[in-house]
């Protein structure tokens, strides 16, 4: 797992790239100055003043921070994946914890993802999961229910006006950076993508 030290050393290093002068912090600046003596019981005593200039984190520095998030919710979730355990995802379906849904019919649910990652991202998943905790539990007779997963796909970017571009994304396994274990598809739009996926 990447520990703190770890993004420090990432972010520091990242930093000293593209700037020596925030060697000494990883997201702002220490500035120091002397001001004037100040004659204390007889004897002049320097004092320096010291304060610290919170800078902006640099956008790669933020995308370093996202992935690396990422990755540890997977490998945590890769620890109970294959519990068959219920998931978050089976209390959206039954409405005990709020979702934005965008399109729902007898089969599926489609919802906005809560930290999306383009101006259109909604997850498609399955009502009934059937043991498909990933695409790799799949076997013949899902068929129907994938079919089902990515025609919903077309139809939610259709809604979400983003026919003409978009991406259908499966993470799968604790390495495809998966952190639900419930079958779900990303439909993602509503900006250029890009090649190869990170
Ligand atoms: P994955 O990493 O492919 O397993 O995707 C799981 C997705 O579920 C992530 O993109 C999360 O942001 C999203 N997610 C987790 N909890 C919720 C929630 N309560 N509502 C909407 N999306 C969620």
């Amino acid at each position: 797992m990447a520990s703190a030290a770890t993004l420090a050393a990432a972010t520091s290093s990242l930093l000293r790239r593209s700037s020596p002068l925030l060697l000494r912090r990883p997201h702002g600046l220490r500035i120091s100055r002397d001001v004037a003596p100040r004659r204390i019981g007889g004897s002049k005593k320097q004092e320096t003043r010291t304060r610290n200039l919170e800078l902006p984190v640099p956008r790669s520095v933020r995308h370093i921070a996202s992935s690396t998030n990422e990755e540890s919710a997977a490998r945590a979730a890769a620890e109970t994946a294959d519990t068959g355990g219920p998931t978050i995802f089976d209390k959206i379906i039954a409405k005990q914890i709020p979702s934005n849904i965008v399109y729902e019919d007898e089969k599926v649910l489609a919802f906005r993802d809560i930290n999306p990652q383009a101006p259109v991202h909604v997850l498609v998943i399955p009502k009934l999961r059937d043991g498909l905790t990933g695409l790799d539990k799949a076997e013949p007779r899902h068929a129907e229910i994938l079919g089902q997963l990515l025609y919903a796909a077309k139809v939610v970017a259709e809604k979400e006006g983003v026919a003409d571009g978009f991406r259908v994304v499966i993470n799968n396994g604790e390495e495809g950076c998966q952190s639900v274990y419930h079958l779900h598809v990303h439909v993602l739009g509503g900006r250029q993508m890009k090649w190869p996926p990170g």
